[in-house]
């Protein structure tokens, strides 16, 4: 009985695997997490019709 558990990723709705090699289920990635979280779309509209998304220092190992 070890049926991995699948749940979509509540911001892009990519199938996340339910278990430890997805460390920010139930979002795909961090930046899904951070996107739910308001954290990077507050940095966004705070600068309008900025062209380019720079990612955050925190976010750079990500990439
Ligand atoms: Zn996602």
């Amino acid at each position: 009985m070890n049926k991995p558990l699948i749940v979509p990723c509540p911001n892009c709705k990519t199938a996340v695997e339910w278990g430890e090699q997805s460390p920010f289920r139930p979002f795909c990635s961090k930046r899904c997490q951070l996107i739910d979280l308001g954290e990077w779309a507050d940095e966004e509209k705070r600068i309008p019709g900025d062209p380019a998304w720079l990612p955050s220092q925190d976010d750079e190992n990500e990439y």
